[in-house]
């Protein structure tokens, strides 16, 4: 899947890289489900990796 350059984090607006089926913000690191091929920017939908919590 090619991400368009125009996808960013919607929390940090940073940069988004593909990981296995979901997307990884560069920035703050939270990661975004991908439903059905389309990435799912939503904050409420992110998930914040532990080391963070
Ligand atoms: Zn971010």
């Amino acid at each position: 899947m090619q991400l368009p350059e125009t996808i960013v984090c919607p929390v940090c607006f940073s940069r988004l890289a593909e990981s296995e089926d979901k997307l990884r913000c560069l920035g703050c690191s939270r990661l975004y489900p991908i439903v059905d091929g389309l990435p799912v920017l939503l904050p409420g939908r992110a998930t914040l990796p532990a080391s963070q919590a």
